[in-house]
């Protein structure tokens, strides 16, 4: 019986048990889809990432001897949407069973488990043996509690995989966490490491994508995209950043400047979210470099606890709380983006380096999406929803079950504390302390009110105005509100007038 094997564009991982043996009888499917490319307004490097990504692997398949069907987005035959292009591959080809990986994304779950069970095929749904804890793990280690720690989940972790550890146990080093150690600016020194990605001219793959109508938004130069397509490059871009930026991983971590778009970040999560890079692999490297003596442990163990820690946690929270986490809003936010989230064209330096960042290269590190562009939105009070749209669409590596808990429960509180112990919040003073971006900028990180005033000291102090009856009980604020306490009435009245003000008009600032 011949046997269809899907595969989606974010299961890229030429290494998955299936492709052990090569089998006539077994037919792989790729297809770049309208479903896919639409579903929310994509950047033009995630669209073109992805499906030079899928283009490359059904290249290395075949030349391995299996049987690959690849539908192109403008291929006439081409429905646009999996389940259509689906039955047309097993309807044609007489297959009898149908088979595919686990996607990551609940819609797209749901999506195929309900045609599966509608279709009459035989087969059924596998692992894409790429996480490092199940769906449920967080969701049964937490079971009961209110808040869900991502230090606690972490240790587990660490235990459970034995990754830095002492022989009997204990943490390498004598703690679990060397996060205070990580929050150094950066002032031009050490250099910001070359950038060693691939480079790639994907014109020809670009002509397809706009001939067949699909809309997108951010810088499409497609004839040098920096994005891997497959393995071999991943790797190298992991060798490269092991080599070179790990060492400095730590110190400035948290670190934002104009003259440093990547500082020392290592660019992996497209690679790691497409599933070209194992996350125990990049771990592993990681550990090797400091046992070797190449790294110090406060930058392994910080990168490390990104991506054993942060990235299962977060996936963790999704499929526990989905369907309906998406809906989530406890601060009641509602004010739609500003448009100059799609061109950067505003003066606030902070936001036009970080917006511009993000559409120029389809990326922008964690400090930048949490503090600079989540910060202003939670101060201002955007929609969630909306933003959460926007995150899903910019980034190289956004895909929902990661964008979604990061978005929305991380950056906007919009879960009510379930994964944040407090928002994050923080005025211009964070972000002169942590950057060089209120250099030269036009607004005055040293004032609250008036034309000049930073607009995120007015929004910082109103936000916690607005919110007091939440937040106001939180320890982790108590200084916020202790401060607010001390001010008089006249000038929390000011506060709250400039910063109406300045909400009634978002897209002038
Ligand atoms: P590094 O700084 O080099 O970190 C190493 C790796 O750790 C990353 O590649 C990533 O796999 C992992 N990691 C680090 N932080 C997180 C985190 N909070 N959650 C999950 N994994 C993490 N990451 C995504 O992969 N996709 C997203 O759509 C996404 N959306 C985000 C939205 C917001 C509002 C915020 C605050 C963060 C988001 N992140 C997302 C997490 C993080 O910002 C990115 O993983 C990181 O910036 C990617 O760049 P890098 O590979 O250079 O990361």
């Amino acid at each position: 019986m011949k046997t269809v094997r899907l595969l989606l564009g974010d299961q890229l991982n030429p290494l998955h048990p299936w492709f052990e043996q090569v089998d006539p009888e077994v037919l792989y499917v790729l297809m770049e889809v309208r479903q896919e490319t639409d579903y929310v307004l994509h950047h033009a490097q995630k669209i073109l990432a992805i499906f030079a990504g899928m283009r490359s692997l059904a290249e290395q398949l075949r030349s391995a001897g299996h049987q690959v069907r690849y539908l192109t987005i403008d291929d006439p035959g081409n429905r646009q949407s999996l389940t259509g292009n689906l039955e047309a591959v097993l309807s044609e080809t007489k297959a009898g069973r149908f088979e595919w990986q686990a996607p990551d994304e609940y819609r797209l779950d749901i999506q195929l488990d309900a045609w599966f069970a509608g279709s009459g095929y035989a087969g059924g749904k596998t692992s894409s043996m790429h996480f490092l804890a199940n769906r449920f793990e967080a969701r049964n280690l937490f079971a009961g509690k209110k808040q869900w720690r991502m230090e606690n989940f972490y240790r587990h972790m660490r235990r459970k995989h034995g990754v830095l550890l002492e022989p009997d146990g204990d943490p390498v080093g004598g703690q679990w966490n060397f996060d205070a150690e990580n929050r150094k600016p950066w002032r031009g020194q050490p250099p910001e490491p070359v950038d060693r990605r691939p480079q790639h001219d994907h014109t020809a793959l670009w002509q397809a994508i706009c001939s067949a109508g699909v809309r997108s938004f951010g810088d499409n130069s497609a004839s040098a995209l920096r994005w891997p397509v497959n393995r071999d490059e991943a790797l190298q871009m992991l060798d490269a950043f092991i080599r070179e930026a790990l060492p400095h991983f730590g110190d400035y971590q948290d670190a934002m400047s104009t003259s440093a778009a990547r500082l020392f970040h290592s660019l992996l999560s497209f690679a790691l979210n497409v599933k070209m890079l194992h996350p125990r692999e990049v771990i592993a490297a990681a550990e090797t470099a400091w046992r070797n003596g190449h790294a110090p442990l406060a930058a392994v163990e910080g990168f490390i606890r990104q991506i054993l820690g942060w990235r299962e946690y977060i996936r963790g929270v999704y499929w526990a709380h989905m369907p309906g986490y998406d809906s989530n809003n406890a601060l009641g936010h509602d004010a739609p983006l500003p448009a100059w989230f799609w061109t950067g064209n505003t003066r606030m330096r902070c936001l036009q380096e970080s917006i511009g960042n993000s559409l120029k290269h389809a990326h922008a590190h964690h400090i930048q999406r949490l503090m600079v562009i989540g910060n202003f939105a939670l101060l201002a009070g955007l929609d969630p929803q909306a933003l959460h749209r926007w995150y899903l669409g910019i980034y190289i590596d956004a895909f929902e079950w990661v964008e979604l808990p990061n978005t929305l429960g991380m950056s906007q509180f919009a879960d009510g504390g379930l994964l944040a112990s407090k928002p994050y919040a923080a005025s211009a003073a964070y972000m002169h302390r942590m950057g060089d971006y209120c250099r030269g900028c036009v607004y005055k990180r040293d004032q609250r009110i008036g034309p000049e005033a930073c607009p995120y000291n007015a929004l910082y102090w109103d936000f916690h105005l607005r919110h007091a009856e939440r937040l106001s009980k939180n320890p982790r604020i108590g200084m916020v509100y202790r401060n607010l306490a001390a001010m008089d009435t006249a000038e929390t009245d000011a506060i709250r007038q400039h910063a109406a003000a300045l909400r009634a008009r978002l897209d002038a600032l």
